[in-house]
């Protein structure tokens, strides 16, 4: 049988190519291709959808986690909490700023931050004296909103700033707030495999601060002030490209009813699969972006490899805590010393998860799985 796509992009062009095209060519025959009209218009989609004040389109999600850092100063000395279980990306901005990424376990079934393992890290870092316990990366695992008003509240014991990470989450919900409102500062991905992905890198920053998002702004056009050539902090050029604003304003217009289908398919998925391996933690009043649907299963390695005989893809996120990564070795204490980020990196397997899929292809794709399992 033919190989299943793991993201199916091709069908989601399909269904919006005239729009797209026509947006493309927009900004070609305009020609602004660097802040263009399309960027101001997204960014006001984007806080149409997500129901927060201020969207700050930017050049990737990396970058929207730097500049969350940059504008809050966080550098040399600061110790920023943030799971070990995680993309790199929410690693390496911290050290990228100067400061200290201190890991943190997480919860073996929701996959996201644990929040008692946050306090305790943060009560240890303080007490060592070493570092200034200063900021939270909060990661929405998979899409699924982190426990926000916990972290929030571990937050202002210690006066730490929190940024979530929704790299996988824009489009998520607790209850009816939507991801980009669940804290003072979150960033995004348009990563083209991300639930909202442009055709390149791009992302976003949100906030309900004014001021933050002044300061956001002038950090996405090397720290300008306000004349074009006063520069009045160090900044990047972080800025979107107008091409990808073009692109994403279509997909935005449909987001909604791919997350629906997102929804579907998941439901479709923890119906049949539920019995034989276990399936992702639903949590009472969260909706999910779906961005991946990961199941835990003991000889995952065998199952992997029978589902790619059969033309299932399959994919590790993450083979490795960010803790044992060479380049975050000297910021971890070793094997054994954040045990359910280590399990989990042993266990987990993600299956194709797009708003595209038939269910004459979930089932294929579940029929393989339950085999697989039943003989590995
Ligand atoms: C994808 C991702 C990022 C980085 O986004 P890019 O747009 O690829 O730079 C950051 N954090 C998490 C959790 C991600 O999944």
């Amino acid at each position: 049988m033919s190989n299943l796509p793991f993201v199916d992009l091709k069908a989601q062009y399909a269904r919006l190519k005239e729009e797209i095209d026509a947006g493309i060519q927009r900004v070609l025959d305009h020609g602004r291709f660097i802040m263009g009209p399309e960027v101001a218009e997204l960014e006001a989609a984007l806080c149409d959808f997500a129901g927060c004040k201020h969207a700050i389109a930017c050049a990737s999600g990396t970058d929207a986690l730097s500049m969350a850092l940059l504008a809050d100063d966080i550098g040399p000395g600061d110790a920023v909490f943030l799971p070990a279980f995680t993309f790199t990306a929410s690693a390496e901005v911290v050290l990228l700023a100067g400061a200290s990424p201190v890991f943190v376990d997480v919860d073996g079934r929701s996959f996201n931050i644990d929040v008692d393992h946050l306090r305790k890290q943060i009560e240890a870092t303080a007490g060592e004296g070493q570092l200034r316990p200063r900021a939270i990366i909060a990661v929405d695992l998979f899409g699924l909103p982190a426990d926000h008003a916990a972290i929030a509240e571990a937050a202002a014991e210690h006066g730490l700033l929190v940024i979530s990470d929704a790299a996988q989450s824009f489009g998520g919900r607790i209850g009816e707030a939507r991801v980009g409102t669940h804290g003072p500062v979150t960033t995004t991905s348009f990563f083209p495999a991300k639930p909202l992905g442009c055709y390149g890198d791009g992302g976003a920053v949100f906030t309900d601060d004014d001021a933050r998002a002044d300061v956001l702004r002038s950090i996405r056009a090397h720290g300008k002030g306000a004349g074009k050539y006063d520069i009045v902090r160090i900044g990047i050029n972080g800025r979107l490209d107008t091409i990808q604003a073009a692109v994403l304003l279509p997909k935005l217009a449909v987001f909604e009813s791919e997350l629906e289908a997102r929804e579907r398919l998941a439901d479709h998925y923890d119906a049949r699969l539920a019995s034989a391996v276990t399936t992702p933690r639903r949590e009472a009043g969260k909706s999910s972006a779906w961005a991946q649907y990961s199941i835990l299963l003991d000889d995952r390695d065998a199952v992997q490899g029978a589902l790619a005989e059969a033309g299932v893809p399959s994919a590790i996120y993450y083979p490795m805590p960010m803790h044992l990564q060479p380049a975050y070795a000297a910021h971890g204490r070793g094997v054994g010393s954040l045990p359910i980020s280590e399990g989990l990196s042993k266990r987990i397997l993600s299956l194709p998860m797009h708003p595209y899929m038939d269910e004459a292809t979930a089932d294929r794709i579940c029929d393989t799985l339950l085999a697989a399992v039943g003989t590995a």
